[in-house]
């Protein structure tokens, strides 16, 4: 008997190292490496998630409310706070990934994707971060998009941000764009969703509440039948739009980026539960959107281990298989990352 349970014992401590060691791994289809400093000088903090949106009084410049809220972090349930350099955000951002067996899809300047994916080439899968104003600073335009596809250092063309120049996909400026990305069958991730509160007063002034709705998506779609496409942000809080695109193309993705940690979690909640209740549950992809605060990947995927309306396979869906479909993971890569 006592052998019997020291036996015991040792299967059940040796599975918790291993459990510690070895989480089964989880896929991050929208994560960012961006300067620290992008939002205002760190440190910032941000609601995970907010316990409101806070009003503003228009003789107030909502560009200062907003970063006063982000030092304070008034608006927060419960705040989590910025790295202080780039350093220590690439650090922290690494080790999350490792600890928690997460295989990111990281975008931002090719020079610094670069420089994440040597300090961790397991877990960092290239991504190119886009919008116009990278035609000039990154000299990406679709011609040399399509030559840096091809040299297969850069496997997904997200996060496409046209959102926040007033710009949607379906828009022919940029048909060029979908070309590349359906020839050369590279998956691509368009925002489609939230932005900052209160954007169009944040320096994005063509940023359009509207454009939250996937069936901006529509016409791009039908125009790239083989296209593979995911709307970031799952088009929160469009769900009817979303549900109605989701049904009408079957091969429309979304990912849960930032909704699953920044919005009340109730309404994180009843968003997922009415994609997954619609029928959904193998397109839905984690995403964390992880900017400048790396505690978001933990938050974000408790809330959806969290979930109480979720069955354990749909979180698995969720968190990892549906992704390794949609990027056609061959059963050689899915193994390699246990
Ligand atoms: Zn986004």
């Amino acid at each position: 008997m006592k052998k019997l349970i020291l036996i015991l014992t040792f299967f059940t401590v040796a599975n918790a190292i291993g459990q510690v060691k070895h989480p089964l791994p989880i896929i991050d289809m929208h994560l960012h490496a961006i300067p620290v400093a992008d939002f205002g000088p760190p440190p910032l903090k941000i609601g995970a998630p907010f316990k409101y949106w806070g009003p503003n009084d228009p003789q107030n410049d909502f560009g200062e409310v907003y970063f006063n809220e982000q030092k304070s972090g008034a608006w927060d349930k419960r705040s989590i706070t910025s790295a202080l350099t780039d350093d220590q955000l690439e650090r922290e951002t690494i080790a999350m990934l490792r600890k928690r067996n997460i295989y990111g899809v990281l975008s931002g300047s090719m020079e610094r994707v670069r420089k994440w994916k040597t300090a961790e080439p397991k877990h960092i899968i290239n991504a190119v971060y886009w919008n116009f104003r990278h035609v000039k600073s990154e000299k990406l335009d679709a011609d040399s998009l399509r030559r840096l596809f091809k040299t297969g250092e850069f496997k997904v063309f997200s996060e496409v941000a046209i959102q926040y120049e007033g710009i949607v996909a379906s828009d022919s400026i940029f048909e060029p764009y979908l070309k590349v990305a359906e020839d050369l069958d590279i998956p691509m991730g368009i925002h489609v969703g939230p932005g900052p509160p209160g954007a169009p007063f944040q320096g994005a002034s063509k940023y359009r509440a509207r454009m939250h709705s996937p069936l901006v998506l529509e016409e791009a779609l039908i125009r790239h039948p083989k296209l593979r496409l995911y709307a970031m942000h799952a088009g929160w809080p469009m769900i009817d739009d979303m549900i109605a695109m989701l049904y009408t193309y079957p091969q429309l993705y979304v990912d849960l980026g930032v909704i699953d940690y920044i919005i009340p979690k109730k309404e994180f909640y009843a968003y997922l539960k009415r994609l997954v209740g619609a029928g959904f549950e193998k397109r839905i992809m984690y995403g964390s959107d992880q900017m400048i605060w790396p505690k978001a990947m933990g938050v974000s995927i408790d809330n959806i281990n969290n979930a109480p309306f979720l069955s354990k396979s749909e979180k698995r869906d969720i968190l990892f298989n549906n992704a390794a479909r949609f990027l056609r993971l061959t059963d050689k890569q899915i193994k390699e990352m246990q």
